[in-house]
């Protein structure tokens, strides 16, 4: 039976070095302004709303409430920025390139923005071992939804699947709720998947442990 591999993609496939704080700081690094202490919080409320609307960046939100908090910055320039700063801290943990490669069906179902998603996966090398790639925007909902697994689940025919994503809320249960074996990834509490593995430096356990999960008949 073919198996179907489903990543998600933001702590799961890929870490950040540094993570969102520091990301936004080197930011405004870049264009010459001193981000405020709540940062995370102005910038988080812009891009979830934009990204809702599926109607334009979300990186261009966040960088626009930045702005309307009293950021003196050309948004655009900003945005275009942040992206810089995303790319420069995405990492790939060793193996996980090799693990991919060794995979024969491999789906990524992300509730990131497709341009930015689709540039962290060429820039990372990842992309020549992904058979298929659905982002939030692509079918504009997000996980749990059905919508995006229906989407990867259709690019990637398969008879089983397996989900591995570092979220119990928009990986794990959605997955299992539709008869996939579950993959967690991360040092949270995910007692319902069918495996935990404490961070994405030992996705490359993976094949050995999935050994030891059959496949359920749903
Ligand atoms: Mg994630």
């Amino acid at each position: 039976m073919t198996v179907g591999y489903l990543f998600d993609f933001d702590r799961t496939l890929v870490t950040y070095e540094p993570d969102i704080p520091g990301i936004f700081r080197n930011a405004c690094e870049a264009v010459g302004v001193e981000p405020p202490d709540d940062a995370a919080d102005i910038i988080r409320t812009g891009y979830v709303e934009t990204f809702c609307a599926f109607d334009e960046s979300p990186y261009l939100g966040a960088a626009r409430a930045a702005r309307d908090a009293g950021l003196d910055v050309d948004p655009e320039r900003l945005a275009e920025a942040h992206i810089e700063a995303e790319l420069a801290a995405t990492t790939v943990p060793d193996g996980v390139g090799d693990l991919l490669a060794s995979l024969s069906s491999v789906g990524i179902v992300t509730n990131g923005y497709g341009p930015v998603q689709r540039r962290k996966l060429a820039e990372t090398g990842l992309e020549p071992h992904v058979d298929a790639v659905v982002c939030a925007d692509d079918v504009e909902a997000f996980k749990p939804d059905n919508a995006p697994f229906d989407a990867i689940t259709a690019a990637l025919p398969a008879g089983d699947y397996v989900m591995v994503g570092d979220s119990v809320e928009y990986d794990i249960r959605p997955a299992a709720e539709r008869g996939y074996r579950t993959v967690y990834v991360g040092d949270g509490d995910a007692a319902e998947a069918d495996i935990c593995l404490s961070s994405p430096a030992h996705l490359p356990a993976l094949p050995r442990r999935l050994d030891a999960v059959e496949p359920t008949d749903f």
